[in-house]
């Protein structure tokens, strides 16, 4: 039979943390602790397999699955020494869902279940202790209402009707604390809960502590397809199959007095990735207060002062975590009159910053291999170490000058400049717009996730370093203020007092998220610090520590990757950049580019407008030297590394002007009329100009085109080789789908480099190949690698003629086709792998099969795209391209697609160009 519950307890588990497809993540983890030795409550978890039937069979349970629970809860009674639902030793139980992958906040916890009024009454007897006793009663009854029964208010403006209850007490009784609340208050509160439930239900509270558990089971299993759930499903790629686990664990109670309390913790800083204990308690306190923001936590170093001897425990277990896993741990624990208990653990979330500091001190200190710390890094993660930071001097002077509004806690590191909005919809719309905006609330809940997804920053009155806003912040890469509580927010008229001065919708503020000061209107930001070393050269690495770690992390991915890394670049400042960043060099080098430069417009137009071959050569012959100079300048920057140039490729009527005025001016340069301009410009109009005219196409019908750029580039590569640097030109010509225009383009290509060696008396290395855009080009591919010495794809123009589809209009419907998931991601941003990677498939294979050492590689917006870089890599390219800002991302997917590739001590998992796995 089907085994469904997982026990664990008495230091043993039947679970372990390899099974968090099956428990759970917290129900997998539990187990582990319990297996290494930590102190966890007894329990047990009811497996996702059971979720999985819950939705398939009309929300009902597998047939054994009652035996197994009551089997699992004697177990627990036995090791807790108390039984459920016995009026004099009652053990009471929280019931906690748990998906394989953490979703913070997701889904509700039950605590304290098992309570009714003759369970109260034996548990007062046995602790003596009204107080605590009643307000676990109240808090059960109060969760289990808006759980299970369903009083949570589903509108963000409506407010829990046991929220309404308890304060309306508080006034009552004077008092502004929940915890001022006496024993009798708590008492009240409970009578009143229940007959709120019950007027609103219809229904009496269940007093039977297996109807509670039961309907607490449901709940859980009932959360999984609630909308914030679907929401977080959607926004982090988990599949709705994977389903929840229950955890039903026996309590444990923080709030039994000044000796108990509860807490959480990263076992190091989540934002700074400091090697420190870093976390928040509270004493005389339950579950979720620590991170509820409604009383402000301590920090975790306080306790070592107040009670030393659970401080130093909970060390101990921060250092055996980290060294069991390996990495840097979130926890929670709960300590009951002086007894320290582990209730979750789990990796911890961090920023980018903390995610390279981590994994880079983790193999300093012998915890993990160079591989594993590369595993860890997402790709985009290196974003936030390129991203400006705010000019010191800037915010010295705002400061200085009385606009710090406030200072809170330094939840997510970074700068960010926006305008204030104070709800999460407007956030979206107001981003929508293109505005920057700060999303800035009291506190936040999962509700808010979109608009903490739009806002440049976010900004919080209350909670703490856990609180959900920087929990969420911080995986988002987001910059984040929490806890700063001298901010006055008001969400009914949309304005917020602090310092007395009042800030109203659309003011603008700035946040720093490293040192958590928020300060009024725009500062300006400047370069970060790897650019300061890299590309300003105004930093010694000596001084720089975010750069060092960069510079080790990029030392690791070079030393694994297989794929060279190219930059798409057309100046020489941006050449240089990309060469500072790592890059081997140039996968695309656009001509058309220069032609927009200083002085080289005019001839340009008059070379398109000329009426005849002798009036267009005259043309071209002034843009030679000009270009030639162009390609000096790039060969010299990239320094004998190799340099792909492709010959002309936009449409013609992108260089012309198109109002009077400007084609006015054109006729008097040329010594022509107006008339006989616009009549030229018209004719160049064309209905589809993407499928048009351009490409090899121009340079097949104006060969004096191909004629010049040719001369330029190697006029350029003979001058710059006579200054004894090396150079490596490839001519790359574009958009061929006929071996026949790549021959045409070639003969001419090959007959000038000829007479330019002859006239300059010197020889040089070049190669003549192609791009591979659309697909009559990849299906020919062997007859064109047939004259090609290399392929280049260039993925935009593939994705658009493979799809049928204009990037340029797409936006309309292929927003929704993503929402509906007729392609799982836009393919102009991640490569459609299952079409447009089968099309550059084909291309490798018979490319390779006339030509075995053919060079492959990708130049179009993919080649900066990480997963795009992992497929360019399974198809066994020799190299992708990209943005110069983009390099440092590209080495780090390369080096993670080849240790996937190859793990650990084996050999391949597959051959090379075979079979690739069709992930989506
Ligand atoms: P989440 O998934 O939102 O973190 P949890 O299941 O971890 O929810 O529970 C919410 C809070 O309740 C946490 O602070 C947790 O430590 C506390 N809690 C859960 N189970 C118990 C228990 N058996 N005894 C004491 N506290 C508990
Ligand atoms: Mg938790
Ligand atoms: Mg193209």
């Amino acid at each position: 039979m089907k085994k469904y519950v997982y026990f664990f307890g008495r230091g043993k588990a039947e679970g372990k943390a390899e099974m968090k497809g099956l428990l759970g993540g917290k129900g997998a983890n539990l187990a582990e602790m319990t297996n290494i030795g930590l102190p966890v409550p007894a329990g047990f978890s009811i497996s996702t397999e059971v979720c999985t039937h819950f939705y398939a069979n009309k929300k009902t349970y597998p047939r054994s699955l009652n035996a197994e629970v009551v089997a699992a809860l004697k177990k627990v009674e036995s090791a807790m020494g108390a039984k459920f639902g016995d009026p004099k030793n009652p053990l009471l139980v929280s019931v906690r869902s748990g998906a394989r992958a953490s979703m913070p906040g997701m889904m509700d916890t039950i605590l304290n279940l098992g309570m009714n009024d003759t369970v109260a009454g034996g548990l007062i007897k046995k602790t003596g202790n009204h107080r605590f006793v009643f307000d676990s009663y109240r808090r059960f009854v109060q969760m289990y209402g808006d759980v299970v029964l369903g009083l949570k208010p589903v509108h963000k403006d409506e407010i829990d009707p046991f929220e309404i209850i308890i304060e309306k007490k508080k006034k009552e009784r004077g008092v502004h604390l929940d915890t001022e609340l006496n024993a009798d208050d708590m008492k009240d509160l409970v009578g009143l809960f229940k007959k709120a439930i019950k007027e609103k239900t219809g229904h009496d509270f269940p007093e039977d502590p297996l109807k509670q558990l039961w309907g607490a089971i449901g709940a859980v299993f009932g959360s999984w397809s609630n909308d914030r759930a679907i929401a977080y499903r959607k926004m982090y790629d988990i599949p709705e199959v994977w389903g929840t686990a229950v955890n039903i664990q026996s309590m444990v109670f923080g709030n039994m007095g000044e000796t108990s309390g509860t807490g959480v913790a990263f076992t190091r800083n989540a934002a700074s990735g400091d090697d420190m204990f870093y976390g928040e308690y509270l004493m005389n306190a339950q579950g979720e207060d620590v991170v509820a923001g409604t009383r402000t936590p301590l920090p975790i170093s306080d306790l070592a002062e107040k009670n030393p001897v659970i401080y130093k425990q909970l060390d101990r277990i921060r250092h055996t975590l980290e060294k069991h896993y390996r990495d840097m741990m979130d926890v929670e624990f709960t300590i009951q009159e002086g007894k320290l208990y582990m209730l979750q653990c789990r990796v911890g979330k961090r920023t980018a910053f903390a995610a390279i500091k981590i994994a880079v001190d983790m193999v300093g200190e012998k915890l993990i291999s160079d591989r594993e710390a590369l595993a860890r890094i997402e790709p985009d993660q290196l974003n936030q170490l390129l991203r400006p930071v705010f000019d010191l001097k800037e915010k010295e002077s705002a400061v200085k000058s009385g606009r710090l509004l406030a200072k809170g806690l330094n939840a997510g590191p970074g700068a960010a400049t926006g305008r204030v909005v104070f709800n999460a919809p407007d956030a979206e719309a107001w981003k929508k717009r293109g505005e920057l905006v700060i999303l800035t609330r009291i506190e936040t809940s999962p509700e808010d996730i979109k608009g903490m997804d739009a806002a440049e920053g976010i900004l919080t009155a209350r909670g703490g370093m856990t609180s959900h806003a920087a929990l969420v912040a911080r995986q988002m890469g987001k910059v984040c203020v929490a806890g700063c509580s001298s901010l006055e927010i008001d969400y009914a008229t949309h304005t917020m007092t602090v310092k007395g001065k009042k800030i109203r919708e659309g003011d603008w503020i700035s946040l720093d998220g490293t040192t958590g000061e928020v300060i009024e209107g725009k500062v300006a930001t400047r370069p970060s610090e790897v650019l300061r070393v890299l590309v300003d050269k105004s930093l010694d690495p000596k001084d720089a520590p975010v750069y060092q770690q960069y510079a080790r992390i990029m030392q690791w991915a070079d030393k694994h990757r297989r794929l060279k890394i190219r930059t798409n670049a057309d100046q020489p400042d941006q050449a240089l950049n990309a060469v500072a960043f790592g890059a081997e060099g140039i996968g695309l080098c656009r001509t058309e580019h220069m032609f927009f430069g200083e002085g080289k417009i005019g001839p340009m137009r008059e070379m398109i407008l000329a009426d005849t071959v002798e009036d267009r050569k005259r043309a071209l012959a002034k843009l030679l030297p000009l270009q030639r100079k162009d390609f000096e300048g790039i060969f010299e920057a990239m320094n004998g590394r190799p340099v792909t140039i492709r010959t002309i490729d936009p449409p013609l009527h992108e260089f012309v002007p198109h109002e009077e005025p400007a084609q006015r001016e054109l006729a008097r340069q040329m010594g022509t009329t107006y008339e006989k301009v616009h009549q030229r410009v018209e004719s160049l109009h064309e209905f589809n100009p993407m499928l048009g005219f351009r490409g090899c196409r121009l340079g097949i019908i104006f060969p004096e085109i191909t004629e010049m750029q040719s001369r330029a580039i190697f006029e350029a590569a003979a001058n710059v080789k006579a200054r004894g640097i090396a150079v490596e030109p490839e001519i790359m010509i574009p958009l061929v789908g006929n071996v026949k225009e790549l021959a045409h383009q070639e003969k001419i290509v090959r007959r000038v480099a000829a007479e330019v060696m002859k006239e300059k008396g010197t020889k040089f290395k070049y190669l003549v190949g192609t791009m591979i855009e659309i697909p009559r080009g990849a299906l020919t591919a062997d007859e064109i690698a047939g004259v090609a010495e290399f392929f280049s794809f260039g993925t935009n123009d593939l994705t658009q003629t493979t799809l049928g589809v204009s990037r340029d209009d797409a936006a309309r419907f292929l927003i929704p086709y993503v929402e509906m998931e007729i392609y799982p991601k836009d393919p102009f941003e991640a490569l459609d792998r299952i079409g447009v990677g089968e099309l550059m498939k084909i291309a490798i294979a018979k490319g390779r099969s006339v030509r075995p050492d053919l060079k492959v590689g990708i130049c179009g917006e993919h080649g900066g795209d990480p997963s795009s870089i992992e497929f360019c890599h399974q198809i066994n390219q020799n190299y992708v391209s990209c943005s110069p800002f983009r390099v440092p991302i590209a080495r780090l997917a390369a080096a993670r697609a080849a240790l996937a590739d190859k793990p650990a001590g084996g050999t391949r998992k597959k051959a090379a160009g075979k079979k690739s796995p069709r992930k989506r």
